[in-house]
């Protein structure tokens, strides 16, 4: 199948992307969106790994077939997800809101070892929280006792459940309306 011999009219390739629902209709991620280029869901339906559940009014055409391109794909088989999900800067971001832990401020983030390196404490989910840098060398090594500056949020190893769960509160910049009822379906209804 000539995929690659697809021509694109007048399609602008940054607002054509296909949101990415597991089998059972859920994002496959929240946060980041889980999203691909519409040359890359073109090429998964080819591929019969997903079905098209919504389209843009946007067609590609090739010599042989004109398609609407997909604004929202399944995939057909189900992708379990990790229970635990990885210790990354980014996850562990996400677990604290990207607020710092201390103060709450959400800019200059970086992060603090609750229990300093020098007395011991590890690099792990259970000692590391996010923390903005004039809070980070305010506590300096000191422990949260001596600075007196405890975190308000528990260092601990989430799930990757409630990973996701956190990761809705962060709605994307560019949404099309195709999407909405995949992110939000269940969201509580207003009156
Ligand atoms: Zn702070």
């Amino acid at each position: 199948m000539g995929v690659c011999m697809i021509a694109a009219q007048s399609v602008a390739p940054s607002t054509r992307s296909a949101l990415v629902l597991n089998a059972d209709y859920r994002p496959l991620s929240y946060y980041p969106l889980s999203l691909w280029s519409w040359q890359d869901a073109v090429k998964a339906v080819f591929l019969d790994r997903v079905n098209v559940i919504a389209e843009y009014d946007d067609s590609v055409r090739s010599a042989s077939f004109t398609m609407r391109l997909p604004s929202v794909v399944a995939l057909r088989e189900f992708v379990r997800q990790e229970r635990w999900p990885a210790f990354t800067r980014f996850n562990v971001f996400l677990r604290d809101g990207f607020r710092c832990a201390y103060c709450g401020i959400a800019d200059d983030l970086t992060f603090d070892h609750v229990i300093p390196r020098s007395k011991g404490g590890r690099t792990s989910w259970e000692n590391i929280v996010a923390a903005c840098s004039p809070c980070n060398l305010r506590k300096g090594g000191r422990l949260a006792s001596e600075a007196k500056m405890h975190p308000q949020v528990r260092p601990h190893r989430p799930t990757s459940y409630e990973l996701q769960d956190i990761g809705r509160r962060f709605p994307p910049n560019h949404l099309h309306e195709t999407w909405m009822d995949y992110l939000y379906w269940d969201a509580e209804l207003e009156n």
